[in-house]
């Protein structure tokens, strides 16, 4: 039977009890991307506490403003990322094509990605943690460098399971989640709602959102979907608004 797509977690099983149940392959490349983060960690902990005894105020003001940098391109990168799923491509595109299917199934049942298991979800990103952070980090002894890929790498990674806990009601959010969702830290979700409501133009960005006023206001987006169209001769979808394609469908 053909793989039952239901949304940003996409189950192969056709039992429709486990549609919310990643598989093991799923599970195996979440576990990769885990170990990925925690081994890239471990070596940037060892590397920052061999240098402490002899470093400056500048150098631990490097390794301060490497993370803010991370952190910061890791909510830039999430919306890029967005962007152009939502916008460009089908589910037959190689390699991309499941993810811009999940992401088009996302908006007509936005709640199920609530329901699906973390590695279902974050089984891609974790994919290509893997392969691209590991062997650098593997080989790497720049501390400054080292930081700024473990705080893109693990934001990024997690960026949908924030993008989850945005759909998530909050009464059923951990009491961290909902204190870092009020800090701004990850995305509110009072800022994602807007995404899936008209114009479906817009909050792409899904780390903390940082991005998404700045994005939103000088219309970065707008502009790119236009430099596309006209190289290309591709329309985004946000411009055939509306359709049924983005609208929610009630269940
Ligand atoms: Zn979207
Ligand atoms: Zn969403």
């Amino acid at each position: 039977m053909a793989a039952k797509q239901n949304n940003i977690c996409i189950s192969n099983y056709s039992d429709e009890s486990r549609r919310y149940k990643s598989t093991w392959p799923q599970r195996a490349w979440f576990a990769c991307g885990c170990a990925t983060l925690l081994i890239s960690l471990a070596k940037t902990t060892l590397l920052i506490a061999a240098a402490a005894p002899t470093a400056s105020p500048l150098a631990w003001l490097e390794l301060a403003v490497a993370a803010l940098i991370g952190y910061a391109a890791a909510d830039l990168g999430s919306g890029i990322f967005h962007w152009a799923v939502d916008n460009y491509g089908t589910a037959e595109t190689p390699v991309f094509g499941p993810q811009i299917e999940s992401f088009r199934a996302h908006h007509q049942h936005p709640s199920e990605i609530t329901k699906c298991d973390t590695a279902g979800v974050l089984y891609v990103l974790a994919a290509v943690t893997t392969v691209a952070v590991l062997p650098f980090s593997l080989l790497s002894d720049d501390a400054v460098l080292l930081v700024f890929v473990v705080v893109f790498a693990g934001f990024g990674m997690f960026s949908l399971k924030f993008h989850a806990w945005a759909h998530t009601p909050r009464r059923k959010l951990p009491a961290l989640v909902a204190a870092l969702q009020d800090a701004g830290i990850i995305l509110r979700w009072s800022d994602h709602a807007k995404h899936h409501r008209p114009p479906f133009d817009g909050n792409y960005c899904t780390v903390s959102g940082v991005w998404n006023r700045v994005l939103d206001e000088y219309k970065v987006f707008a502009a790119a979907d236009v430099v596309v169209f006209r190289v290309t001769g591709v329309r985004p979808r946000s411009w055939s608004e509306p359709s049924s394609d983005w609208s929610q469908i009630l269940d």
